[in-house]
């Protein structure tokens, strides 16, 4: 769908200042941005009303206009048309590619490239850091290493339950799973839940360290085919929102980094084999909107991602129902702590560090936010503040990637990666076949 409008679009092809600068258009950009988009524009008049029902009892959106609750925000969003509302993503995210000019489209399509590169070896190596010092509090970890060299330096570690050690180098769960969610949107047309969940079960290494309930589902998948559904709530009658769906949902974002709807429903469908509790499939979306976001944005602009974020869960609570109240609250101190500098340690015990989706995937934000012009900078922030070390690390580290490319990060780390199989080429190669998918289907 062209967004902008034909009208929009020649005038683009020849005017400079509109194709470079979408947030900052000339006059006759904007008259003809503004004509494509009038029939749609009269269908505010509906929203004014449905606004208005909500704000008469709500004193929050009534008194503070620029700070909605969630369900203003949510009643704001479902009536304004599709059109205006993806118009409105875009420019929140100031996307600015044009056919116009095929050279930079070229070093656009070679500079994407390098962010998808980035954001799975970034996943990649946040867990193999991560996973030295999982489950560890802050205090061990800051007096047991004073940098990621050091973590990394070590060999192996002492495996809980009477495992054989654990080789650091390793990934876990969190990547070995990544690794079918890629492989599914490759090559299953129908993206499916039942058949990524036989990936998942067909790929399952108990090794790795797969929490208790997914490992579970996975085992009875193959005796249980016609009953995948009901496996995913086995452990809990809720279903569990864990961070299990969120730490593998990256290559959903750099897919899906243009298309919205294509994002929020892949990422439900690659949630829901093991994790169906509205927080898992919101944790999911978060995480695969905030690769996305990190995706297109070519400087990061704190307050404008959150937005993006802000904008993708209200569309979610007005599609599926959900309140988003818990997730909407997180978002809200993740933007207090960027506001006012808090202290990583701070933010830990404010957003928590566990494996619930509620608390690691905000802390995965923050830690990416706070720096997100260093890779390095935002995993050792997401591994020295302990808790869920790898998940966290995983999730910061594929935002980071894919905002700041492969080229961000740093190499002597890379070369700790200790896999047979599944190497940093290896990875490469899954990030080219995943663009290729990309650039097939846009
Ligand atoms: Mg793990």
């Amino acid at each position: 769908m062209n967004i902008y409008g034909d009208k929009f679009q020649k005038h683009s092809d020849v005017c400079e200042q509109c194709r470079n600068h979408p947030s900052d258009l000339c006059p006759t950009g904007l008259a003809a941005l503004l004509e494509s988009m009038s029939d749609e524009v009269e269908n505010l008049n509906d929203f004014s009303n449905k606004f208005q029902d909500h704000s008469d009892v709500c004193e929050q959106c009534r008194r503070h206009p620029f700070d909605l609750c969630p369900t203003g925000f949510s009643a704001l969003l479902e009536s304004i048309p599709q059109h205006i509302n993806s118009l409105a993503l875009d420019s929140e995210l100031v996307m600015h590619h044009s056919n116009a000019d095929s050279d930079r489209l070229a070093a656009d399509m070679t500079e994407l490239a390098y962010r998808f590169r980035g954001s799975l070896l970034g996943a990649l190596l946040g867990d193999v850091i991560g996973a030295v010092v999982e489950a560890e509090s802050p205090g061990y970890i800051r007096n047991a290493y004073g940098s990621v060299e050091d973590i990394l330096a070590e060999t192996e570690i002492p495996e809980a339950l009477g495992n054989p050690p654990w080789r650091v180098g390793r990934y876990t769960d969190d990547t070995q799973m990544m690794i079918s969610v890629a492989e599914w949107l490759i090559e299953d047309e129908s993206l499916s839940s039942r058949d990524l969940l036989q990936r998942f079960s067909q790929a399952c290494d108990p090794s790795r360290r797969y929490g208790p309930g997914t490992e579970a589902i996975l085992r009875k998948f193959p005796a249980n085919e016609e009953q995948w559904q009901s496996l995913s709530r086995m452990s809990f009658p809720q279903g569990s929102y864990g961070n299990g769906s969120a730490m593998r949902v990256a290559p959903v974002g750099l897919c899906f980094h243009r298309d919205f709807d294509g994002l929020a429903s892949a990422s439900a469908a690659s949630s829901r084999p093991t994790h169906c509790h509205p927080l898992a499939y919101q944790g999911a979306l978060l995480q695969s909107s905030a690769v996305a976001a990190a995706v297109r944005m070519e400087k990061i602009d704190e307050n404008l991602f959150l937005r993006a974020l802000r904008i993708g869960l209200a569309r979610h609570a007005a599609d599926k129902g959900q309140d988003t109240t818990v997730f909407w609250e997180a978002l809200d101190v993740v933007e207090d702590g960027i506001r006012t500098g808090t202290a990583i340690d701070e933010m830990a015990r404010r957003l928590g560090t566990g494996t619930a989706a509620l608390k690691s995937v905000p802390m995965a934000l923050f830690c990416f936010l706070a720096n997100s012009d260093s890779y390095a900078d935002t995993i050792q922030a997401a591994v020295f503040a302990g808790g869920d070390t790898d998940t966290i690390a995983a999730m910061a580290g594929a935002i980071a990637g894919a905002h700041l490319g492969e080229q961000a990060i740093p190499s002597h780390w890379l070369a700790e990666v200790r896999e047979d199989k599944h190497g940093p080429d290896w990875f490469r190669e899954l990030a080219s076949r995943l663009f290729h998918r990309f650039t097939t289907d846009n």
